[in-house]
């Protein structure tokens, strides 16, 4: 099989990268294995966690991170694009790359945030909110959702909050089992009549409270419930994230995934690229679990396959490696030198990743394979938690290997 560009890896990265290809014209097809980290997602997209201007903090880090690799004028440019980009896809979003806002975690914290889909309340700052009285609605047994943080959440910030809990014979089924009852099953059947008894059980408790807050389990396909109810409903409703899997993040990847497939795009779900043909400094093909002897060619790669949590890395007892190819990357020899002790301490392991060149061309052996380009959270020397750079790395990185791939 032959195609221009094959991505490794269908999570945020492979994504964008796909759909920047596939609206260039590009014949692109997307091997994925299985989840990304989208399916776990805060429903927010961090560029860089900071109070001031988010560029100004970006142009201050270490000469290796890769948004430095890429240089502020890209990271600016692919940032400022992506509303857009996400708009077309169905995904809407809030943010902008002047200024980061604040969220609300579920364990009721405020926390920075470049985007934030639509699903979410954004807050100009943490400590100040422009409502005196919220209602907070939870369902009959569903156990993924913390009232109690919030009440302690909007209790600091001086607003007084309310309590309902909808029972609701629909649950029935999904309550028989705690398993049963998460985000994702409840979102399933969370449509038009159910949303509309919601709606109605909604109007008669909240009084005079300014604003709903819900458990995130609404859209798993599409924003279509997310509308129809907040239409029902006479005040504003936002949602708070609930414990994984994550309904507007799953939601988020289903769209990016269609929107690549409507331009074109073959998205192979559920199959391992499991090594390539690397010759003169190029790779010619790749193979896959599910096609054994098949090789799949193209004119250029992308490694989008994430770090240890996607097995985009591998951790074995006595090396960290990047499996498909054995590719060159930055990680310490020693185990013990991989982790700090202390848990909030910085965790050396987050930086690990593939090594690149200034185009983001992977390296193995010490030579840069000529068309294998890296993006995303393979790519080595960010730390995504600790500076809050994960969901902006992905994305700018992708946009830039897509570019690179496009005027060469
Ligand atoms: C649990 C979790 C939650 C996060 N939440 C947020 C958040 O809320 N906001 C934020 O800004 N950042 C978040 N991050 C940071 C996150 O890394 C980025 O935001 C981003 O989603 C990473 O995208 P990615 O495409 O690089 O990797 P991933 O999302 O990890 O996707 C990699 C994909 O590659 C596939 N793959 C791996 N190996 C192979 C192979 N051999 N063959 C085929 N496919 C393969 C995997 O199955 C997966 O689908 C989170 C990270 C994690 C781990």
């Amino acid at each position: 099989m032959k195609y221009e560009t094959i991505i490794i890896g269908g999570g945020l990265s492979g994504l964008l990268s796909g759909i920047a290809l596939a609206r260039a014209g590009r014949k692109v097809a997307i091997i994925s294995a299985g989840q990304s980290a989208l399916h776990f997602s805060s429903g927010s997209f961090e560029l860089i966690d900071s109070e001031d201007n988010p560029l100004a903090a970006i142009a201050q880090m270490p000469s290796t991170h890769p948004y430095q690799t890429i240089g502020l004028d890209a990271v600016k440019r692919y940032a400022e694009a992506v509303p857009a980009l996400f708009a077309e896809a169905g995904v809407e979003v809030s943010g902008s790359v002047e200024k980061n806002h604040y969220r609300i975690t579920p364990i009721g914290m405020a926390k920075s945030a470049w985007l934030t889909l639509g699903d979410y309340a954004t807050l100009d700052n943490a400590t100040t909110l422009p409502w005196r009285k919220v209602a907070i609605v939870n369902f009959d047994g569903y156990l993924d959702f913390y009232p109690k943080f919030l009440d302690n959440f909007f209790a600091k910030r001086g607003v007084d909050t309310v309590h309902h809990t909808l029972t609701l014979a629909e649950f029935e089924h999904l309550r028989e089992s705690a398993t049963e009852m998460r985000a994702t099953n409840i979102a399933r059947i969370m449509t038009g009549d159910l949303l509309s008894k919601i709606a109605t059980e909604l109007r008669g408790r909240i009084g005079d409270a300014e604003v709903v807050f819900m458990p995130a389990v609404f859209g798993m396909f599409d924003a279509e419930a997310v509308s129809a109810l907040r239409s029902q409903v006479r005040v504003p409703l936002y949602f708070i994230p609930t414990m994984p899997a994550s309904v507007p993040g799953v939601r988020t990847q289903i769209q990016l995934k269609n929107y690549f497939q409507k331009l074109g795009g073959v998205y192979l779900l559920g199959d391992n690229v499991c090594g390539g043909e690397i010759r003169d400094n190029k790779l010619i093909s790749v193979r896959t679990a599910n096609h054994g002897d098949m090789e799949f060619h193209a004119d250029n790669f992308i490694l989008a396959s994430g770090s240890f949590f996607s097995h985009g890395l591998i951790a074995s007892q006595e090396h960290i490696y990047e499996p498909i190819f054995g590719l060159d990357i930055v990680a310490d020899q020693a185990r013990s030198e991989w982790y700090n002790q202390d848990l909030y301490a910085h965790q050396p392991y987050m930086g690990y990743g593939v090594v690149t060149d200034e185009r983001l061309r992977c390296r193995l052996a010490g030579k840069t394979v000529e068309n294998l380009y890296a993006a995303g959270s393979v790519l080595a020397n960010q730390n995504p938690i600790a500076e809050g750079t994960g969901g902006g790395v992905a994305i700018t990185t992708a946009l830039f290997v897509a570019d690179q791939i496009i005027n060469a």
